[in-house]
């Protein structure tokens, strides 16, 4: 039996354990936790909708009308109108012939690589890809390949000598620790060449880039064949839970048939799907919303260049610093907790060794002074912290 305390001890040791916080309130750009108010640089909460009067309604409205609990599988008696309106809403408005809705992302990809991919075939993987994709492609019992970041170079080499069984290609389309977008073009001629499924998880994308907000996958892949998949959550820029993936009716009906994270697990609450519904309404209608996110992006990175603070090439509002050492990112977020700012950082094994970073996330929600407010004080902490580095 493994010792827990003392691999417990030598992870914090290693400046790589991670705790908790308890938010007292909703999540937003300033919340309360022990008691003290924080300007948040954190959440993936990107047009600001997770507790917006409107959703909040709706998501009442779902509850007076299908009660909490789902009660059942959706292939049971789970599956409620609140869903199937939500699934069909979700087609139309990525333009695929259907959508199936999964309890999470997560479970999303875990179900689409399984159900395609399994001994003998291959699974082709963006080094940087989130963690729900690596874990699918484990579980699927498929040889898990990974290429180099976003480099087709190194797609095509992989790709060529596979000549027996099944294959797929899985990315982010926009990179959750990156903020960088994946050149889908690319990989879906890859794909169409390899005689290959490519998954594309547009987590990060959905809801803010695109036409109306449709995602990373529908503004490059609009018109890709049937072999392009796209999974989207609607944990994140939609502001509710859940997440969806989007096919064929034949991809469709084999999901629901062999997807076993679809099959084995209670549908989520309805209400959830009834509030999302909502949040589909304001994605479509979220233009202001999208140029008031753009703005601060902007804002940020022109800020952060005149004050040498180094930044990544992200246009999408995720906006890595890249730190290095896993101790000095701790210490450069813990300083700006000090300050009222809070920014995570980011360490292995979520990401490389020695990538080690704080990730701000912007919100349509930030105003202009809190971008500023943020600039202002990473400034000081990167001087107390970094001084020796810079
Ligand atoms: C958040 C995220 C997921 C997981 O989605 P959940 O609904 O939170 O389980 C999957 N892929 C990416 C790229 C993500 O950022």
């Amino acid at each position: 039996m493994q010792d827990l305390v003392t691999s417990l001890n030598e992870r914090r040791q290693r400046k790589l354990y991670r705790t908790r916080q308890t938010l007292e309130g909703s999540q937003d750009v300033v919340i309360h936790v022990d008691g003290r108010e924080y300007l948040s640089f954190c959440s993936n909460d990107y047009l600001g909708l997770a507790a917006h009067p409107r959703l909040i309604t709706a998501f009442k409205e779902g509850a007076d009308r299908f009660g909490v609990g789902s009660g059942a599988a959706h292939l049971i008696t789970g599956h409620s109108y609140a869903h199937q309106a939500l699934e069909e809403e979700l087609a139309d408005f990525v333009e695929r012939p259907r959508a199936l809705l999964f309890s999470t992302g997560y479970m999303a990809n875990l179900g689409v690589v399984s159900a395609l991919a399994g001994r003998g075939d291959v699974v082709l993987e963006d080094r940087l890809n989130h963690a729900s994709l690596i874990d699918a492609a484990r579980l699927s019992g498929a040889q898990l390949v990974r290429y180099r970041h976003s480099d087709m170079n190194s797609l095509r080499r992989k790709l060529s000598p596979i000549e027996t069984g099944a294959c797929l290609i899985a990315s982010d389309g926009v990179f959750s620790m990156d903020g960088d977008r994946a050149p889908l073009r690319e990989l879906a001629s890859a794909a169409e060449q390899g005689g290959s499924w490519l998954l594309v998880d547009d987590a990060h994308g959905f809801g803010v880039l695109g036409p109306d907000g449709r995602g990373w996958f529908f503004d490059q892949l609009a018109h890709a064949g049937d072999e392009a998949i796209l999974m989207a959550t609607l944990g994140k820029a939609f502001g509710t839970f859940g997440a969806f993936v989007a096919g064929s009716e034949a991809l469709i009906e084999t999901l629901v048939q062999h997807a076993r994270t679809f099959v084995y697990t209670t549908a989520p609450p309805p209400a959830v799907a009834w509030a999302t519904r909502t949040a589909l309404q304001m994605v479509r209608e979220g233009h202001d919303l999208r140029d008031n996110l753009h703005a601060s992006i902007v804002r940020f990175r022109q800020g952060a260049e005149q004050l040498g603070i180094p930044l990544m090439p992200s246009d999408t509002p995720i906006q890595p610093v890249i730190v290095g050492d896993a101790g000095a990112a701790l210490r450069l977020s813990e300083a700006l907790r000090e300050r009222g700012i809070l920014v995570t950082a980011i360490r292995p094994p979520t990401v490389p060794e020695g990538t080690a970073r704080l990730r701000i996330t912007l919100s349509a929600r930030h105003a202009p002074q809190q971008v500023d407010r943020l600039l202002a004080e990473l400034n000081v902490s990167f001087s107390e912290i970094l001084d020796v580095a810079r």
